[in-house]
């Protein structure tokens, strides 16, 4: 038997078709094709803008500068997540506070930011753990009134609501990744969505080295079509179209994709269920998550071995597993710039020692699904105590 991996993108002979027509039709960058993907990603998300990026990072990097984040200013963001989250605020100047996160759904909580808030809090940016969407509308109230800007890293939350309300609609900027392993792919992409009107043009004016085309078409009537002007010094941000025109197709498959994650999670929900040495992550109950991530955690004192044989004893069995996340204050960098001790994070810490991602991805077929609960039920039973 084959092993199971990790992940593997749900790609078809549609995406592949689509590629060819974008490569025949001979524009390869930005254009028609990346246009209508950020029509139609606005339209499933009920966003008003939606700006195509190349990556989720370069979404939230741009966000913060679109918001006027920089020096002195605080953006506080769970240490429960990826190198992106924290490091796009590094970049803009401004210090990235951590929090612990919730042990529900590992998401941060309105209590622990309140703790976190002072005078420089600017910007909270919640992380949408494993496509369990953060309470974020709580958050952006609480937000609003103390003119603090909510920037949601949803790199896993598409698609995913919050009591009804599609993540991307709620947020000051939601941002969204197409990276290879996530619920939706081109490759490599992003989405910055928005309701305002300003940041997303803000957003777009920077993805593009701060050029602008506008400039031209207020000063002069019919301006000659090589005339630019360049604003302020930007950055190369934006998506390209045989990316766009894969996640075209993407977007079109999203309930399908969606559907076979959820039955997949039910699966190992019942799984989870059945034995007593394992827990896993709920979204809320007023959440419907993506399930970009199935986690499991070990419960303490009830197998004999721990985490990392867990996952060695998976592999055996053919199912590669993965970490998510190692937390942000356990790394070199954050260790040395950031007087944060673990003591201060005992549910990241104590949930980075215990837990493991299983596979979940539409691709997966029904027999890969039963061979990886297969492998969980004769390990729990093996090393029970
Ligand atoms: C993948 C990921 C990102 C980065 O997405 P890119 O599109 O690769 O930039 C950001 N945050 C989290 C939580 C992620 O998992």
């Amino acid at each position: 038997m084959p092993d199971i991996p990790f992940a593997r993108p749900d790609i078809g002979d549609r995406e592949i078709s689509a590629v060819v027509e974008a490569l025949r039709s001979g524009w390869l960058t930005q254009g028609p094709a990346t246009r209508q993907f950020e029509s139609m990603f606005g339209k499933a998300v009920h966003a008003d803008y939606a700006v195509a990026l190349s990556s989720c990072t370069a979404a939230m990097h741009l966000a913060l500068l679109a918001l006027g984040i920089g020096k002195g200013d605080e953006v506080i963001l769970p240490t429960m997540t990826f190198a992106a989250t924290a490091e796009v605020v590094v970049h803009t100047g401004a210090k990235p506070v951590l929090i612990d996160v919730d042990p529900l759904d590992h998401n941060i909580r309105l209590e622990e930011v309140e703790k976190a808030r002072t005078k420089h809090t600017r910007c909270i940016l919640p992380v949408d753990f494993g496509g369990h969407p953060s309470p974020v509308i709580e958050l952006a109230e609480w937000a609003r009134d103390r003119e603090i800007a909510v920037v949601e890293d949803a790199a896993h939350a598409f698609p995913a609501k919050h009591t009804a309300r599609s993540i991307g609609s709620i947020a000051d900027v939601t941002c969204f990744s197409f990276y290879a392993t996530k619920t939706l792919t081109c490759g490599e992409g992003g989405m910055a969505t928005t309701q305002r009107e300003d940041l997303a043009k803000r957003i777009r004016l920077l993805s593009l080295h701060g050029i602008s085309s506008d400039a031209w078409s207020r000063e002069a009537n019919n301006p000659p079509a090589w005339k630019y002007e360049i604003m302020e010094p930007g950055w190369k941000y934006n998506l390209a179209d045989p990316a766009a025109a894969m996640g075209l197709v993407q977007l079109e498959r999203a309930d399908e994709m969606w559907a076979r994650r959820r039955a997949i999670s039910a699966r190992y929900q019942a799984v989870v269920a059945a034995h007593d040495a394992l827990e896993c992550l709920t979204p809320r109950p007023e959440c419907d998550s993506a399930w970009h991530l199935f986690v499991i955690k070990i419960v303490p004192g009830t197998l004999s071995i721990d985490r990392d044989r867990f996952a060695m004893e998976l592999r055996r069995r053919g199912v590669c597993t993965s970490l998510h996340f190692i937390p942000l204050h356990v790394h070199a960098y954050y260790r040395a710039t950031l007087e944060h001790p673990p003591e201060n994070f005992p549910v990241a810490t104590d949930a980075y020692l215990r837990s493991v991602s299983l596979p979940i991805y539409s691709a997966m077929s029904d027999a890969e699904v039963d061979q990886v609960v297969a492998a969980i039920e004769e390990i729990c039973h093996a090393f029970h105590r």
